[in-house]
């Protein structure tokens, strides 16, 4: 029986030995298509959620710049708003606040962790996420995932949603009344899960969420706050996929988030 165990359990180390070289070469190979062409192999976050990240060769890490207070105009409801994830849902799914009610094809709520230590705001759904009624599940969705992977994250570990939750006709910019409408399900989606950082991926979402005009390569490279929780501001993955060049913006941007996360104190989660 102890032979048949050792032999299981021998196996199992090989098996799993060659999945973390199988993780490590699928990592670089990200990588590579982020132009990120030498990688300092590390533990994955999930194992050392609060490492500091080894920054490839060349960059330097930048330095948390603490938060800067960013004058919002807070939704009247939000100190009221006590609804839980199965009635915000609900909300959300009836929701006739603005005029895209009438052009969805359903809402588009967030997906991942509740508890996710990261999460991630995009502008708006766009085809496929109105069809699928799930966050970045089109083109731009897949790079975000390639990225998460590139800095040792899983899809299913952080939160994504977006500042609107229907679409915009045709893809068209969201309008600060239908911004405005729909804050409030943001806002109590970010109260439930009580995320470490957000990450605003491009400037519709930086803009909504900071209620600011300053350029997106203004806002970059600083350790911002949407109410209360710390918020690093990068590029959009649909415009990295028209600019791949700035795809090592994005990592660097993800390393500074990585950095203020490991400068935090650790409230014993679990989950990144
Ligand atoms: N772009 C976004 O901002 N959000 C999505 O969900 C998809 C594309």
């Amino acid at each position: 029986m102890l032979t048949v165990m050792n032999n299981a359990l021998e196996k199992g180390g090989r098996d799993a030995a060659s999945t973390d070289l199988r993780t490590e070469m699928r990592r670089r190979q990200y990588l590579d298509a982020l132009g990120i062409t030498r990688w300092e192999p590390r533990q994955a976050i999930d194992s050392s959620p609060m490492e500091v990240i080894e920054t490839p060769t060349g960059f330097t890490a930048p330095a948390i710049i603490p938060a800067r207070p960013v004058s919002l105009e807070h939704p009247s409801n939000v100190e009221l708003d006590s609804r839980d994830w199965a009635e915000l849902e609900a909300a959300v799914r009836s929701c006739t606040k603005c005029s895209l009610h009438t052009t969805r094809t359903q809402t588009v709520f967030g997906v991942g962790h509740r508890r996710a230590q990261w999460m991630f705001i995009g502008e708006a759904p766009g085809g496929d996420e109105d069809r699928r009624g799930e966050p970045f599940v089109g083109r731009a969705g897949q790079l975000l995932n390639a990225i998460l992977f590139a800095i040792g994250l899983k899809r299913e570990d952080v939160y994504i949603a977006n500042v609107l939750k229907c679409r915009p006709p045709g893809n068209r910019d969201p309008q600060p009344e239908e911004v405005i409408q729909c804050e409030p399900y943001l806002l109590r989606q970010i109260e439930l899960i009580k995320p470490r950082l957000i990450v605003a991926l491009g400037r519709h979402a930086a803009h909504s969420l900071l209620k600011t005009e300053v350029p997106l390569g203004k806002l970059r490279g600083q350790r911002l706050s949407y109410h209360g929780t710390p918020l690093i501001v990068t590029y959009h993955p649909a415009y990295l996929l028209r600019n791949p060049a700035d795809k090592r913006k994005v990592w660097d941007d993800l390393c500074l988030a990585k950095t203020v996360i490991a400068a935090m104190p650790d409230p014993g989660r679990e989950k990144s």
